[in-house]
């Protein structure tokens, strides 16, 4: 029995709340960028008959790992701008089915439309993501600008990308200890795209697409938010270092990144760090 409107949900809300400050954050123009969550099927039933779908829509891929799961995803072509005002023309509520190949869209995408052009993305890091974290929850896609910049004049080889993102806040290294992945160039919106950006999250939460943007993932909307913000906010600093004429005169060393590990007791990705040159 449905008991509650859907529009107080804490889900939509929170759906609302983050689209809202990627847009803001300049993250998220036009329709650039795109998110999901997982969302519990008990939750759900508060505010929607489940087993009424409005249609329903093959996949060009399959994720057997997510059968039967229910998210709440963008719709393609949404402008962040706009989900705030109108979700229920902007989102969709999508249950896969029981072999994970297509999905019935139970709520949303008001006047027609699809689920966000990246789902194939989206979907296999959360099987993927899942698979490492029991309470992994949100996929986030958006074309953070310092990230995207820093694609342009940073070496694209992933550890060397980490280290300097690690170099640039102190508390780098504590929110991201795994480090971020670093994938070639590819096209947009491809299942190819989609499974390595997933072979990627195994090992990192933090997939940077050049010349495109950053895919983070979280256990709720502020842990995905606040993965991409530290990550965006030292690409943020490195471009402004290296916008000054002279660049860098110091970096936090290594030994002190180590220090700072043991203190918030984080295991550095392994092959970043040069071996501790003291006790
Ligand atoms: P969608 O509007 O289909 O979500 O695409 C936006 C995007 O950022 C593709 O990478
Ligand atoms: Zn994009």
């Amino acid at each position: 029995m449905i008991i509650h409107d859907i529009y107080q949900a804490p889900f939509i809300k929170e759906m609302q709340e983050v689209t809202e400050n990627l847009w803001k954050n300049g993250w998220d123009e036009r329709n650039g960028g795109n998110i999901s969550y997982l969302l519990d099927e008990e939750e759900v039933r508060l505010y929607l008959d489940i087993d009424a779908a409005i249609n329903q829509k093959q996949l060009d891929f399959e994720v057997p790992e997510l059968a039967n799961r229910i998210f709440l995803v963008s719709a393609s072509g949404s402008y962040f701008k706009n989900i705030c005002q109108n979700p229920t023309k902007n989102l969709a509520i999508v249950k896969l089915d029981g072999t994970g190949s297509s999905y019935k869209v139970l709520w949303g995408l008001e006047g027609g439309g699809l689920p966000t052009s990246e789902f194939a993305s989206h979907l296999k890091c959360h099987a993927v993501r899942l698979a490492e974290d029991k309470n992994h929850r949100v996929i986030l896609h958006c074309h953070s600008i310092a990230v995207s910049a820093m694609t342009f004049v940073h070496d694209l080889d992933e550890n060397k990308f980490t280290r300097s993102l690690w170099e640039m806040i102190t508390e780098c290294l504590v929110v991201f200890p795994d480090g971020v992945s670093v994938l070639p160039w590819m096209v947009a919106g491809t299942v190819k795209l989609g499974l390595a950006s997933a072979e990627k999250m195994h090992d990192s939460r933090v997939v940077i697409w050049p010349h495109h943007g950053i895919m983070g993932a979280g256990q709720s909307m502020d842990d995905a938010f606040g993965l991409v913000e530290t990550v965006e906010k030292a690409a943020d600093i490195y471009m402004k270092v290296v916008g000054v004429p002279g660049g860098f005169k110091q970096k936090i060393t290594s030994d002190q990144l180590w220090d700072l590990a043991d203190q918030f007791g984080v295991t550095p990705k392994a092959g970043i760090l040069e071996a501790r040159s003291k006790k």
